[in-house]
C-alpha cells in the first residue's frame, strides 16, 4: 500500500517543464506559477460528491474526466485558456485500480487542454473531488481605446444587448438522457447519451473562438431555462425562446421522444455546452470559428426588453407565447443534491 506521497508522485506527479507558466509543480509548498504579460486570470473552483454529483459506481476513469470537464467547462465560459489546476482529492481507502483509472480520465483529459496539474491534497473521508482550475486570457478584450475594455471582459453574464441572438453550442440534453439510462441500468459507456453524462467534452476551444463575437454566456449546466435566467438576470433584459428551434439529437429523439427531449433541453442537467447571446451579424463568423471544431451553432432565441417588472425567459411556439410554459415544461425540476446529478 503506497503512502501519501508515493500515491501522489505515482498517480498525479508529471513532467511540467513544457507547461507555460510553471515555475514549480507539486512538492513544495506551494506551487509557484507566472501568468503572462497583460493577461488576466480567471480562477473556478468545483466539487463533486459521490452520490450527489456522479453515481459512486461510474468507472473511475469517468469520474477522474467528468471532474475535470466541469471545471474547464467554467474556464470555457469566460473565454479562457486553461492553465493550471489544483486536485483535492478525499477518497474512503487506497484502491490502486480505481486511483489508475481516476487518473487515467484526468490526465487524458487535462493533457487534451494543455492544462498543469500544478499542486493538490489527498485526504481520507467520502469520495469527493474538488478542483480548482486557473485560466488565461488578455487583459485587454476589445479595442484598447473603447472605454469599457477592461471593465466589461467578453463572455460574462451582464453583456447581452436588447435584439441580441441567443445560441447554444452542439446537442444540449445528452447528458440528462444519459444520466436516466444510468439510473435505468445501462452500463453500455458507448451509448451515446450515457457517454455524454459520463465523458463530457468541455467547449474550451469554441469558447476561445466565440469570445470575440458572443455578447454574454456561461456554460449550461441546468438546463437551458435556468441558465438563460441567469444571463437575463445579469443583463436585465428578457429572452424570447422559440420551441421549434431547439436542437433535438437525433439520439436524443430515441431515448426520450419529441416531447422529452424538448424536456431535457430546457430543464436537464450536466450538459456543458455554451449558451452565448451576439448580435446577429456575428452569426455567420461564429458558425464559421466552430465549423473546424465540427460543433454547430443553433439560434434558439432573441433577447428583449424586459416588459412588466423583471427579466424573464419567455417560451414561444411558432412566435405566440405558450401559456403557462414555464410550468407545464417543468415536469422535472432542475437538478438538485438530492438525486445523482450536478
Ligand atoms: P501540505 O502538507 O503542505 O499540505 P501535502 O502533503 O498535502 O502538502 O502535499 C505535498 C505536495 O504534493 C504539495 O506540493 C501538494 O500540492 C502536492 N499534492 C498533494 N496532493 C496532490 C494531488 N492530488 N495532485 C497533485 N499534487 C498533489
Ligand atoms: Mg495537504
Amino acid at each position: 500500500m503506497p503512502g501519501e506521497f508515493e500515491l501522489i508522485a505515482r498517480y498525479f506527479q508529471r513532467d511540467l517543464s513544457g507547461a507555460p507558466g510553471v515555475l514549480l509543480g507539486p512538492g513544495d509548498d506551494c506551487a509557484l506559477l507566472a501568468a503572462g504579460d497583460g493577461m488576466q486570470l480567471a480562477i473556478s473552483v468545483d466539487t463533486s460528491v459521490a452520490g450527489v454529483h456522479f453515481p459512486p459506481d461510474a468507472p473511475a476513469s469517468s469520474i477522474g474526466h467528468r471532474a475535470l470537464a466541469v471545471n474547464l467547462s467554467d474556464l470555457a465560459a469566460m473565454g479562457a485558456t486553461p492553465r493550471w489546476a489544483l486536485l483535492a482529492l478525499t477518497l474512503p481507502e487506497v484502491n490502486e485500480d480505481w486511483l489508475h483509472g481516476f487518473a487515467a480520465g484526468f490526465h487524458a483529459l487535462a493533457e487534451r487542454h494543455g492544462i498543469a496539474l500544478v499542486g493538490g491534497d489527498v485526504t481520507r473521508g467520502p469520495l469527493s473531488i474538488t478542483i480548482t482550475v486557473h485560466g488565461e486570457l488578455p487583459l485587454v478584450l476589445e479595442d484598447a481605446g473603447h472605454p469599457d475594455s477592461v471593465s466589461r471582459p467578453i463572455l460574462r453574464r451582464d453583456g447581452a444587448r436588447e435584439g441580441d441572438l441567443v445560441v447554444i453550442t452542439g446537442a444540449p440534453g445528452m447528458a440528462h438522457a444519459g444520466l436516466k439510462a444510468w439510473q435505468s441500468g445501462t452500463r453500455d459507456v458507448l451509448d451515446p447519451c450515457l457517454a455524454a453524462y459520463l465523458r463530457p467534452e468541455p467547449r474550451v476551444e469554441a469558447g476561445l473562438a466565440l469570445r470575440q463575437l458572443a455578447s454574454a454566456g456561461l456554460d449550461v449546466s441546468d438546463g437551458v431555462m435556468g441558465d438563460l435566467a441567469h444571463i437575463c438576470r445579469a443583463s436585465q433584459l428578457s429572452a424570447a425562446l422559440e420551441l421549434g428551434e431547439l436542437p433535438l439529437a437525433p439520439e436524443l429523439m430515441a431515448a426520450l421522444g419529441e416531447q422529452g427531449a424538448r424536456e431535457a433541453v430546457l430543464n436537464g442537467g450536466d450538459d456543458y455546452e455554451l449558451l452565448l447571446t451576439m448580435p446577429e451579424e456575428h452569426l455567420e463568423s461564429a458558425i464559421n470559428a466552430l465549423r473546424p471544431l465540427n460543433l454547430s451553432l443553433s439560434v434558439i432565441g432573441r433577447m428583449q426588453a424586459v416588459e412588466g417588472s423583471e427579466p424573464r425567459v419567455i417560451l414561444e411556439q411558432e412566435g405566440v407565447e405558450q401559456a403557462a410554459a414555464g410550468r407545464s415544461w417543468q415536469h422535472f425540476p432542475p437538478a438538485d443534491a438530492t438525486e445523482v446529478s450536478s
